[in-house]
């Protein structure tokens, strides 16, 4: 059996159909509708002779046994935001589906080859993002937490879980899934503008970015607008303002594809007559390597502390969250580029911004990478989403390569 991208792309509209409305994709997480899409999936294996498995976290797996217990895992997730897009997730799943179906017609393959939906990618329903993948890899860790969260309905998490026959105590077994995987490939929309600025339909990504969040407040003191003249004040916005322009030379100097971002300044007393005496400040920094990262944090934190002095302010740091950055394989980075120089002439390397459920297995030690396909104007979460139906069948074609170059390596 040859690969048919045309068959790929026919089924996602397909999909798109039964699980969308006039507002975009619907197939929520632990609903009817994202049962619907899961079946939908089934069908498409329907006759591959790979078996079907659901995880205790939900996961719905399609082994392909192979001569080996050795595997190669493909993934994707079948959930979407409300209102979402036709592709994000699926797009994944039903290209695996297609190299699943490729392979399968070959006879027995040389290792173990299984398609697995992860279940809620998006968290849309209780703001719990990568809960399947998050379970396998073993690095679910929030299990009190995930014991009160309720949807917009008040249904709790593990009543709507137990609904699709899972419990939320039983769901950490799903780590021995990973058990024999030996690679983890994703294909999955950029989500972002980068592959279109290039005008390239297809790059390899290099891993998630690690993300330092800091809150930080500057402190001077309020007075008068009208009676306190310049050279007298201790305005702590100004250290804000020179902050926010500062993180800009930052993210040159670091290079490297560093972004920061100075999301918010809270002022106080925030009235037009005073000088601002509090200014809380939030940061955001984010890059692909650890040290680079740390880095533009302690240029960061320098600059504060000048721009303190020269405005007579005090300033302090307080970390709010922080990810390390996740490498992909570096082995995988590469058949990834030959796969798509072979089918788009030009590959090109990028971070993803985006967690995606790669991220959560490349945490867990299996060697992982990811594919992306150009998305129109950098659209996602939105009915808005899409991308050139010529880009999707190249998307298909990469995966497959990338399929069968892993499958030799894996050998
Ligand atoms: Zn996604």
């Amino acid at each position: 059996m040859t690969l048919e991208p045309t068959r790929t792309i026919a089924e996602l509209e397909e999909l798109r159909r039964l699980t969308g409305d006039e507002n975009g994709a619907q197939r929520v997480a632990w609903t009817r509708t994202w049962e619907q899409a899961r079946e939908f999936l089934r069908a498409r294996l329907d006759g591959t002779g790979a078996r079907e498995q659901v995880d205790e976290a939900g996961n719905q797996w399609f082994t392909l046994r192979g001569a080996s217990d050795r595997e190669l895992v493909i993934g994707g997730h079948m959930d979407s935001v409300p209102n979402g897009g036709w592709l994000d997730g699926c797009l994944n799943c039903l290209a695996g589906a297609e190299v699943v179906r490729r392979l399968a017609g070959e006879g027995e393959p040389p290792v173990t080859v299984r398609l697995v939906s992860w279940a809620d990618e998006e968290g849309a329903r209780f703001g719990r993002s990568l809960f399947g993948s998050s379970a396998a890899a073993g690095t679910m860790a929030d299990q009190d937490e995930l014991r009160k969260l309720v949807d917009r309905d008040g249904i709790g998490l593990p009543d709507a879980l137990a609904e699709h026959g899972v419990s939320l105590d039983g769901a950490l077994a799903a780590r021995s899934q990973l058990a024999n995987a030996a690679a983890y490939l994703e294909l999955h929309i950029e989500q972002g503008p980068v592959l279109e600025s290039l005008d390239l339909p297809l790059g390899v990504v290099l891993g998630t970015f690690g993300v330092e969040r800091s809150r930080v407040t500057w402190r001077g003191q309020a007075a008068h607008a009208g009676s306190t003249p310049m050279d007298r004040r201790r305005d702590a916005l100004a250290g804000a303002a020179k902050l926010a322009l500062h993180i800009r030379e930052i993210a040159a100097e670091v290079g490297g594809g560093a972004v920061c971002t100075s999301g918010g300044v809270v002022c106080r007393p925030g009235i037009v007559t005073s000088v601002v005496e509090t200014a809380e400040q939030l940061l955001d920094q984010r890059h692909l390597d650890a040290d680079d990262l740390a880095r533009m944090l302690a240029l960061a934190q320098e600059a504060a502390a000048r721009f303190a002095r020269e405005e007579s302010i005090e300033v302090e740091w307080e970390r709010i969250w922080s990810i390390e950055p996740i490498l992909f394989d570096e082995t995988l980075i590469e058949l990834a580029d030959e796969s798509v120089r072979e089918v788009a002439g030009t590959s090109h390397r990028l971070p993803s911004g985006p967690l995606h459920d790669a991220a959560e297995v490349s945490r867990s030690g299996v060697p992982t990478v990811m594919l992306f396909v150009q998305s129109l104007r950098g659209l996602s979460h939105t009915k808005l989403e899409d991308t050139r139906r010529e880009h999707l069948a190249l998307s298909v074609e990469a995966l497959d390569r990338l399929a069968t170059k892993t499958i030799a390596w894996l050998s």
